[in-house]
């Protein structure tokens, strides 16, 4: 309904198949377009500088603060992870859904600038199954993978916080519900504000 792209947080816990999610909406629908965050981790096999993440130095990282380039940032398991200003807010001017991924503390701080902003908190199945996937995906070291569910554990706490929780068992149905979701905030008042001031400037002039 609004002519304006909405912007979209979506969290998960490690492991919980946001990245799987996230291009198969993208793939599925041509209205979304994802940020592409900055971070200081070293880039995984197969990680393309760019595609998955700009990979800067903690120096780079210091000055797009400074420089106030982030919309947020936030520090996860000894990295730094933000999202670029510039492209979230040209996509959404040019009327795309700018999803984010991204953790919880960067979720919050874009729930505070962004009030109108739709934040979804994906499951896993159970934390059995989330275990599973991360000794799966085969490219982390044990030690990171124990960090990484610790996180979970403390992340768990803050999913009230959000607007929507999907559980991510069948990526079929999870990347359908995600996109409803996505399609009935754009009827949110707060999405809808030029719609509003135009018809009531049309029912002031009619009503004379
Ligand atoms: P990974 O190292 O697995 O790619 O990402 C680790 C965590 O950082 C994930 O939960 C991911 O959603 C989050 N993340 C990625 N980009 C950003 C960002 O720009 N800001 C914040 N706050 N978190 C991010």
């Amino acid at each position: 309904m609004s002519q304006r792209g909405i912007l979209v947080v979506v969290s998960g816990f490690s492991g919980a198949g946001k990245g799987t999610l996230m291009k198969a909406l993208l793939e599925q629908y041509d209205n979304y377009a994802l940020s592409i965050s900055a971070t200081t981790r070293q880039p995984r096999d197969g990680e393309k500088d760019g595609r998955e993440y700009f990979f800067v130095t903690k120096d780079q990282f210091q000055e797009m603060i400074a420089k106030k380039q982030l919309i947020e940032y936030a520090q996860y398991v000894e990295n730094y992870y933000g999202t670029p200003r510039d492209y979230v807010q040209k996509q959404m001017d040019a009327g795309k859904d700018v999803v984010l991924e991204i953790e919880i503390q960067g979720a919050l701080k874009v729930k505070e600038q962004f009030p109108e902003a739709l934040l979804v908190f994906i499951m896993p199945p159970s934390a059995e199954e989330l275990k599973r996937r991360l000794v799966g995906r085969g490219t982390e070291t044990e030690e990171v993978i124990r960090n990484r569910l610790e996180r979970a554990v403390k992340e768990s706490e803050g999913i009230e916080e959000y607007d929507y929780v999907l559980i991510n068992d069948d990526i079929g149905r999870c990347v359908g519900e995600m996109h409803q979701l996505i399609q009935v905030q754009h009827n949110k008042p707060a999405n809808c504000l030029e719609l509003i001031s135009r018809i009531r400037g049309e029912l002031k002039t009619i009503a004379k």
